[in-house]
């Protein structure tokens, strides 16, 4: 609990012993993507990375709902971008008479525009069955981080 204190007042030293307390656990740090360790006190399990980000069960669960429906729309964002990148690309091959560059660039936004309708079907899908978005599947009470430093 002292080097768990002494990283919550700043103190994220090797020395601090950060990286000695609780255990190692599957789960990335939803922060800085680093590994978490568990630290137990009684019934309660707390997860905090080496750097000192410190999450609860359902705050880590919370952040991963966000992580994905934020992930989805990044990816349908980068494939809407990709998608008028080609397109410029191809005005300015044909533009300078390189018609095989150009055909090669169509043929890349028809790849694009077909990926990105797959993406925004699997979005839509879960909308017309009602799904909610991931970040809404996370308990009401959970906060997004633990306040306070630990055992608060
Ligand atoms: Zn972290």
């Amino acid at each position: 609990m002292a080097a768990e204190l002494a990283i919550a007042m700043g103190d994220d030293a090797p020395s601090s012993g950060s990286m000695q307390i609780g255990s190692m656990v599957p789960h990335t740090c939803p922060e800085c993507h680093g590994s978490l360790r568990a630290i137990h006190e009684g019934p309660l399990v707390r997860y905090r990375c080496h750097t000192g980000h410190a999450f609860s069960l359902p705050a880590l669960f919370a952040q991963n709902g966000e992580a994905i429906d934020n992930a989805l729309r990044n990816v349908l964002r980068a494939l809407d971008e990709r998608i008028l990148l080609l397109r410029s690309l191809e005005r300015q091959a044909r533009t300078a008479g390189d018609a095989a560059s150009a055909g090669r660039y169509a043929a890349q936004v028809g790849a694009a525009e077909q990926r990105a309708r797959q993406v925004r079907d699997i979005v839509l899908d879960a909308e017309l069955r009602g799904l909610p978005p991931f970040a809404a599947q996370a308990q009401p009470s959970a906060a997004p981080h633990e306040p306070g430093p630990p055992g608060a």
